[in-house]
């Protein structure tokens, strides 16, 4: 079996890399993925799926089988923006090939997988016709870089889709991944009482309340304690803002913003715990809340979410992980497993359904959101091969 489905995976080699080269292409920031989707829905009913459309969201979503045991793949196709001060080998929407390698915004983070999983199931369908014995969706999840897990946080709640496994196609170089740290935003808002500068002393200065709230955060940023094989989380003052009501008066508000990362261990209880114990500290009558990541959807619809990702992470012994290192000797000859950097759509999946995930994709996270972006395209190859085979080796496994 494994010897079929990796001969006509290196069959579909042009058809792979011209197909990637096109996804590069078409440009697909963050809400404005109408045309990618269409593109993708469109190539997917050609490719033999079973099923192809988008969904209320505007995710892409193709499906080919009807097996009992369910499994995802997701891939986000929109991609962060191009700014004037990027420096690129060649333009970034060009899709140009040199050297066996693909440049472009998207290359790395992350389109190849797209590419990958649709050119597997094109080959799965032609083997298998229908007498697949898994049902396998192929997500295309829009505004990822906006709101990591709402795509498929909505295909999970709105759209009565609930896999069993879960594979994301964010880069891993060809490494078997298995979590990542999570992370939240919070606010921190201290108020005063306003007075005139000229008579200060009648006033409460907010800004001055703050004080050792920002002195005791970056000493908390320092003391927190890896967790293999996530590392260290951290805590960062993202922004701070205060009001006055004018420049020659003491300043009744002051706000900032947090971005915390977490490792094991760490959640949005005990993040909030340890804010709270420093304010109790210092006697500080501060409020400490979770904003919400609000936005709208190339189809239209809105969406609110808390500003909190969880953290997650599966152990080398968990069958998924088992699965996927085994797929990855028999698809690139090698298995090595790491954990992400950055966060993914696995906060919705793992983070907040429990649903096991992995991930597997070609090219270093390091190069993403960067003008470096770069693809190996044989790594493609050799990724797609991994996909046409995890499947089976997911079912051998329960
Ligand atoms: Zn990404």
């Amino acid at each position: 079996m494994k010897s079929e489905l990796f001969k006509k995976v290196d069959a579909e080699k042009g058809n792979l890399f011209s197909l990637i080269q096109r996804l590069i292409q078409i440009k697909s920031y963050s809400g404005d993925e109408k045309e990618i989707v269409e593109y993708i829905v469109l190539r997917m009913k050609e490719f033999g799926f079973d099923e192809a459309y988008h969904d209320g969201f505007g995710n892409a979503i193709g499906k080919i089988g009807n097996g009992p045991i369910k499994i995802m793949y997701d891939a986000h196709i929109d991609t962060v923006k191009v700014t004037e001060t990027e420096n690129w080998i060649h333009p970034p929407f060009e899709g140009k090939i040199e050297n066996g390698k693909l440049y472009g915004r998207g290359a790395v983070d992350e389109k190849p997988a797209m590419a990958g999983f649709m050119i597997a199931c094109k080959v799965l369908k032609e083997i298998y016709g229908d007498d697949l014995p898994f049902t396998l969706y192929v997500v295309g999840s829009v505004l990822e870089e906006d709101a990591d897990g709402y795509p498929l946080f909505h295909i999970i709640q709105n759209e009565g889709i609930r896999p069993d496994f879960v594979v994301l196609g964010e880069p891993t170089d060809l490494k078997v991944y298995r979590g990542q740290r999570g992370r939240m935003e919070l606010k921190i808002t201290t108020t005063g009482k306003s007075a005139h500068g000229a008579h200060n002393h009648k006033g409460i200065n907010a800004i001055y309340k703050m004080q050792p709230v920002l002195e005791e955060i970056e000493k908390l940023d320092r003391r927190l304690k890896p967790k293999q094989p996530l590392g260290k989380g951290s805590i960062t003052v993202s922004q701070i803002i205060s009001k006055a009501p004018s420049l020659c008066s003491v300043s009744d508000y002051c706000q900032i913003h947090l971005d915390r990362r977490m490792t094991i261990g760490e959640n949005k209880t005990t993040v909030v715990k340890e804010l709270k114990e420093i304010l109790k500290k210092y006697k500080i009558d501060a409020k400490v809340s979770i904003p919400n990541v609000e936005g709208l959807s190339w189809k239209g619809r809105k969406f609110c979410q808390e500003a909190y990702f969880p953290t997650w992470v599966y152990d080398e012994k968990h069958s998924i992980v088992d699965a996927a290192m085994k797929t990855s000797k028999a698809a690139i000859g090698k298995a090595k497993s790491g954990v992400w950097s950055f966060s993914t759509n696995g906060v919705a999946t793992a983070g907040h359904f429990g649903i096991p995930t992995i991930g597997f994709a070609p090219s270093d996270e390091g190069l993403s959101h960067s003008s470096k972006e770069v693809l190996v395209l044989n790594d493609l190859l050799k990724a797609t091969k991994f996909y046409s085979l995890f499947p089976f080796n997911i079912l051998s496994g329960k």
